[in-house]
């Protein structure tokens, strides 16, 4: 049996197609069923339905042989245990650091103030400040983190941005560019090992199936 781990909503929707292309049919949709495995057309292979974050740790401790993760939930999982050996180029967003409309971030940073700096994404926030010199005290959340700065909680976000339609909406622009980020797909490197013949047929299938832009 091969167990890939999925999470609802955009990933869902985007990995399908390549699954298809690997001859992986869903036979129940996670939206609108609530089971947490769904069979496929395959009897050999099953889907499970995570939290995005939640991805790679199934995959590391072997509960799910593959899976599709963004690259910011790797960034901050770390990546131990799992061979990632495919971009594959959906889910596409950046990630951002934005403040409200009239914060002047480039005199903040370059004065050496001390930024106050709201995230999910605690570690990949620690490196990029670190990286450019400039200290900050990170404050954790788990989400709608678009508020922060609207609230005296924070001076800045560090979040992922595609259209930007949020950060208009709420009186903020993005400042500094992070990352690039797009879900990967990520395999046990025990699974991978012990059942390559299987494994590997369908990590070609992927590669094929991905789209270039
Ligand atoms: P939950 O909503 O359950 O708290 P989540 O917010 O991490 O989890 P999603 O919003 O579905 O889940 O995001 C899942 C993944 O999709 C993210 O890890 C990221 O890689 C990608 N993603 C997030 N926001 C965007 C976006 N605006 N455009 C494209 N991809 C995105
Ligand atoms: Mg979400």
């Amino acid at each position: 049996m091969i167990t890939i781990a999925l999470s609802k909503g955009r990933i869902f929707e985007e990995t399908l197609p390549l699954l298809e292309a690997a001859g992986i049919q869903a036979l129940e949709d996670p939206e609108s069923s609530r089971k947490l495995i769904l069979a496929t057309n395959r009897a050999d292979v099953r889907l499970i339905i995570v939290r995005a974050s939640d991805v790679p740790t199934y995959v590391q401790y072997g509960a799910a042989d593959m899976g599709v993760a963004g690259k910011d939930v790797l960034d901050e999982h770390g990546g131990a245990g799992l061979y990632q050996p495919l971009d594959l180029n959906i889910a596409k967003c950046r990630m951002m650091v934005a403040v409200p409309n009239g914060f002047d971030y480039a005199s903040a940073v370059k004065q050496g103030a001390r930024l106050r700096i709201a995230t999910k994404y605690v570690q990949t926030a620690r490196e990029h400040f670190a990286e450019k010199g400039v200290h900050v005290d990170l404050i954790k959340l788990y989400g709608s983190m678009e508020l922060a700065p609207l609230v005296g909680l924070a001076d800045a976000i560090v979040d992922l941005v595609s259209s930007g339609g949020t950060l208009k909406a709420n009186n903020l622009q993005a400042v500094e560019h992070i990352a690039d980020i797009s879900s990967r797909l990520v395999v046990s490197q025990a699974a991978l090992k012990l059942k390559h013949a299987t494994i590997q047929p369908m990590l070609d299938a992927f590669a094929q199936a991905i789209r270039q832009e």
